[in-house]
């Protein structure tokens, strides 16, 4: 794959595919980390006198219909306030007027409004690729999908790179699947067991143990034979956990907290024994014997909650274990958009040694897919 910074890029015009898909209110921002992750590369190119052209989605619009409610000019105005710089709207694929403009930074309107982004079209993708002097992918968010931002505009132009982040991304979690240090200890939670099972297959062939909480543990624990109340389950998959459950890796709660509604009434921690039929697991408790692992492990992999963590009688298990991989000395990573707000709530980004921006192209990536932007950026040499 080739690095923005192994490339000459002074007095060039950059197109830079970022992922700027953030909550908005009116015009307003409501969070800023995935426009944060992108300034390095900003930077990096303003620095080298490079003139700047975003491309980037937001939510899910109708394509070809410029609606007011997805355009990006809110992401433009907070963009502008961080990198103090302004920061033009164009709504024109016209590479001239692009970039024979003063501004230094522009971006362009939501490219979901663009014909032929969602079907990967080779049109939209050439004449994104041929734009600037070089295409710049740096959304790793959106690395997971073929659409012709991410993947034909790489392929059609003359000289594709990744950015910083995209290559900080790559790097990272390249460690996480290829681990020297060891004990390697992956703690995977969250809703379902049908949205991790790749996750989980994969990672039981490289992780030493895996401990699972949230949702997901109930139907590992209804496939070993225990009663679950009712607890989330997800009974399709009870044949595939009984057969992960036969790699040993697994380690499963022993104590949970338990009520009969999500609203906590009548809160219970008892032991995954005493389960009644009218209860259902809604945390996870942090076992001495987990909380050794944490301690022990060099490497970490954190994916999803131990519990219903948005509601404040079952976030013990989610804040505990957040604590924990903080004050341990391995070397951790952390993705998924519920890890990182929960990441957010009860420590500090800075507590884990690298937090991914992805969600499903973290999964992807974790699962050992090779993600499609990821694939055609490293069948590019330049002048290819
Ligand atoms: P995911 O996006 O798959 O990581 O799932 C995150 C969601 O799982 C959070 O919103 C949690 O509320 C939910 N969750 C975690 N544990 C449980 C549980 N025991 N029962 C129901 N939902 C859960």
């Amino acid at each position: 794959m080739i690095n923005l910074s192994s490339l000459e890029i002074k007095n060039k015009n950059l197109v830079i595919r970022v992922d700027m898909n953030v909550p908005i209110s009116g015009d307003k921002v409501l969070d800023t980390t995935r426009i944060t992750a992108c300034i390095p590369t900003i930077n990096y190119a303003l620095k080298n006198n490079a003139k700047i052209l975003l491309v980037s989605h937001l939510g899910r619009p109708t394509e070809s219909v410029f609606e007011d409610q997805f355009s990006l000019k809110p992401v433009a105005a907070c963009l502008s306030e961080i990198i103090d710089e302004s920061v033009e709207v164009v709504d024109q694929l016209d590479s001239k007027k692009i970039f024979n403009s003063a501004s230094r930074v522009q971006i362009l309107e939501n490219i979901r409004f663009f014909k032929g982004e969602k079907d990967n079209s080779d049109e939209l993708g050439s004449i994104l690729g041929s734009l600037g002097h070089i295409y710049v992918f740096d959304a790793f968010g959106t690395a997971h999908r073929k659409q012709a931002s991410t993947h034909s505009a790489i392929k059609h132009a003359s000289i594709a790179c990744a950015g910083l982040l995209m290559e900080k991304e790559n790097s990272f979690l390249s460690q996480a699947l290829n681990v020297d240090d060891r004990p390697y200890l992956a703690v995977i939670g969250g809703a379902k067991v049908s949205t991790k099972l790749e996750l989980i297959k994969h990672i039981s062939n490289v992780a030493d143990h895996i401990i699972v909480g949230g949702g997901i543990a109930n139907t590992f624990l209804k496939a070993s034979g225990k009663n679950i109340g009712t607890s989330l389950v997800e009974d399709s998959m009870l044949d595939v956990a009984k057969n992960i459950l036969n790699h040993k890796k697994i380690i499963l709660p022993k104590r949970v907290v338990t009520s009969k509604t999500f609203k906590g009434e009548n809160v219970n921690k008892k032991s995954i024994h005493d389960i009644l039929e009218s209860e259902m697991i809604l945390d996870a408790c942090l076992e001495q014997e987990v909380i050794s692992l944490i301690y022990s492990a060099k490497t970490i992999l954190w994916n999803g909650p131990m519990g219903v963590f948005e509601n404040i009688y079952f976030e013990e298990g989610t804040r505990e274990l957040a604590k924990a991989i903080a004050t341990s000395e391995a070397f951790s990573i952390a993705g998924g958009g519920e890890t990182l707000s929960a990441i957010n709530k009860y420590i500090k980004l800075d507590d884990v040694s690298y937090c991914s921006t992805g969600g499903g192209a973290f999964l992807e990536f974790m699962e050992g897919k090779v993600l499609p932007s990821i694939e055609v950026l490293n069948s590019k040499e330049i002048g290819s």
